[in-house]
């Protein structure tokens, strides 16, 4: 039996862990009690966040291993009480097609509550991922728009990179507080500088 509910401690910027590159599970080990204990409570740690989240890799939680969990927004709504989430084991991502995109990203590693950092990011717009699921499958999944974002930014963890890298003014990173009043207010983000 798995423990259910157990939160984990999220690791912050500045720990030199999550500049770290992230090591493939081994197939005999992908569906083991200790990393299926790891894939529970990254989801577990997702749905406990107030702020909520749209992704988290395993780094984050401190295990150097190629696994996360996004949330499947383009099958749930962003105020659903049941988010459906899914695991994403060894996966990889391939760019298709030539269009970018920009959209505002923040990461549960970058600031925590009112301070956690938001920052626009211009990434491919339409991606295939690859991975093996908790059964142990390989699966594929095409994501265009937001869930393309959300796939290449958990995957940059697996690389030791945060998304801050692509946000090169700093006057563009807005803390979670200023940015939900400017929302508020304009009913859309702001112009990037
Ligand atoms: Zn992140």
């Amino acid at each position: 039996m798995l423990k259910s509910h157990v939160v984990r401690k999220i690791i912050q910027i500045g720990n030199p862990i999550l500049n770290q590159k992230s090591a493939s599970i081994p197939q005999a080990e992908i569906v083991s009690r200790e990393n299926m204990q790891l894939y529970q409570d990254l989801i577990d740690t997702c749905e406990a966040e107030k702020e909520g989240t749209a992704g988290l890799s395993a780094v984050q939680i401190g295990e150097l291993k190629r696994a996360y969990v996004v949330r499947r927004l383009d099958l749930d709504r962003e105020d659903d009480a049941n988010p459906i989430w899914e695991v994403m084991i060894n996966p990889t991502v391939k760019i298709l097609g030539n269009s970018k995109s920009i959209i505002w990203e923040g990461c549960m590693s970058v600031g925590t509550g009112k301070n956690r950092l938001f920052g626009p990011v211009a990434r491919p717009d339409h991606v295939a991922v690859s991975f093996t699921n908790i059964q142990g499958e390989q699966q594929t999944h095409e994501f265009v728009g937001y869930m393309a974002h959300i796939v290449q930014h958990e995957q940059d963890h697996l690389d030791g990179i945060l998304f801050l890298k692509y946000v090169t003014n700093p006057a563009n990173l807005w803390p979670n507080s200023k940015l939900d009043k400017y929302l508020d207010k304009h009913n859309d983000f702001p112009t990037p500088l």
